[in-house]
């Protein structure tokens, strides 16, 4: 699938020098780099001392102080619609579409104001995530270059569908509840009219709902699965699904999935067929440990913290062994609930290099590279490199030698997108 992304372009010529640029394409880092940008264009990246001579005063200069240089980063599995909710109910019934649009359209802002160029939406209220994306494209809103999901597809009495029959409350603005593979291949139809560019699904439960749904228990069957898949790709669009229990994970891989969230508890045959496929996993791990750590200030109980103590185990493991074996991360936090706010983004970063031991480097990777892989953008963004889009992140001090520099927006000294300055502490607008 290709996707345009058309953004209005600067026209005033950019350098931006007096840092260390990290490409995120293989190469070494770049120490006393520069790099150009003419009509929103990477035209020049590498040693300051072997780019081509401009007149600065033609320029717009961006001085990066000493720090670094990156990619702008990709959050693979962004809920803007998800507004801080303290319970999975609110989602539903606590404010209409109205209020949950202009709610989405603060969260797109913030996510730009923490280093977010590119998202790919991990499930939308309503249809607002393709609204969103036109106005964030057009400029009439604030945000990351947004890939946009829609409602969520979820088996009739899953983990999404926890109002039982006598309340009489549909799900209607979250989820599309589905009874069979007729009523799976409906729901994905209804989503293609939507303008969808990705389905989201519930293959299974989750250690939040841990009475009818746990993180064992499968919400979707193979069957239903493979009617989303085949009509899905049948339009062009691509597949995720919220994958925890190992026989849910394996059945997305054989139904053909083109991403899996999460990818929590995998054994030796579920990793083969992965890694065989090459499929990505974003596993938003920090939000298990968010939920651990302040689970119980929001009312979550015991069980349900200890379900996420037995995910995030798992998830780490399986983080784990997916780099050391070759297959692909995507960085994606799952944001957007009261005990794992929105603007906490790069959170998920320091996590994977403090916790899950990777290095700085390979998380940097997975935040940008892979990303725009997941989205279907790497010949367009994603590193740093001649021919490609500006989207670029520029951090007063060195990421390399410290990632959690990132999580404060006070460090952020340029977020670029199309070579234009839109957020950080240089950005004129703040
Ligand atoms: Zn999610």
């Amino acid at each position: 699938m290709v996707q345009s992304f058309k953004m209005i372009v600067n026209s005033i010529p950019v350098v931006i020098r007096n840092g260390t640029i990290f490409k995120s394409n293989g190469d070494e880092p770049i120490p006393d780099g520069e790099l150009h940008i003419v009509d929103g264009i990477i035209s020049y990246v590498g040693p300051a001392h072997k780019s081509p001579n401009e007149d600065d005063s033609n320029h717009l200069i961006i001085d990066a102080q000493g720090g670094t240089i990156l990619p702008g980063l990709i959050e693979s599995h962004f809920h803007a619609t998800y507004f801080n909710v303290e319970s999975l109910e609110d989602l539903d019934i606590k404010y209409p579409v109205e209020y949950v649009t202009l709610l989405a359209s603060q969260n797109a802002a913030c996510a730009l104001e923490h280093g977010y160029t590119s998202a790919r939406s991990g499930g939308s209220l309503f249809n607002i995530d393709v609204w969103l994306k036109k106005a964030i494209a057009e400029e009439v809103a604030r945000g990351p270059r947004l890939t946009a999901s829609g409602r969520e597809i979820c088996g009739v009495g899953g983990l999404m569908d926890w109002n039982p029959d006598y309340r009489k409350i549909g799900m209607d603005g979250l989820v599309l509840l589905v009874n069979g593979p007729t009523e799976a291949t409906a729901a994905v139809r209804k989503l293609v009219k939507d303008g969808v560019e990705w389905i989201k699904t519930y293959p299974t439960g989750d250690a939040a709902s841990p009475d009818l749904n746990d993180h064992h228990t499968l919400c979707m069957t193979l069957e239903e699965m493979q009617a989303v898949v085949l009509t899905a790709h049948n339009h062009n669009l691509k597949v995720t699904g919220h994958c925890r229990a190992t026989k849910g994970i394996k059945n997305a891989l054989l139904a053909g999935f083109d991403s899996i969230e999460h990818g929590s508890f995998m054994d030796d045959e579920t990793m083969d067929l992965l890694l065989e496929r090459n499929v990505p996993v974003v596993p938003a791990l920090y939000f298990e440990m968010a939920s651990i750590i302040h689970g119980s200030d929001f009312g979550l109980s015991q069980l349900v913290i200890d379900g996420h103590q037995e995910t995030l185990d798992a998830g780490t493991a399986s983080a784990q062994r997916i780099i050391r074996e070759g297959g692909r991360l995507g960085m994606g936090g799952d944001y957007g609930f009261a005990w794992n706010p929105h603007g906490n983004y790069a959170k998920e970063l320091t996590f994977f290099v403090n916790h899950v031991g990777l290095s700085v480097e390979q998380t940097l990777v997975c935040a940008t590279r892979t990303g725009a892989e997941i989205i279907g953008v790497a010949d367009t963004l994603g590193t740093l490199e001649i021919g490609k889009i500006a989207d670029i992140l520029v951090v007063n001090g060195d990421v390399l030698e410290d990632i959690s520099l990132i999580e404060d927006k006070k460090n952020l000294l340029a977020i670029i997108q199309n070579g234009i300055i839109k957020a950080g502490t240089l950005n004129n607008d703040n």
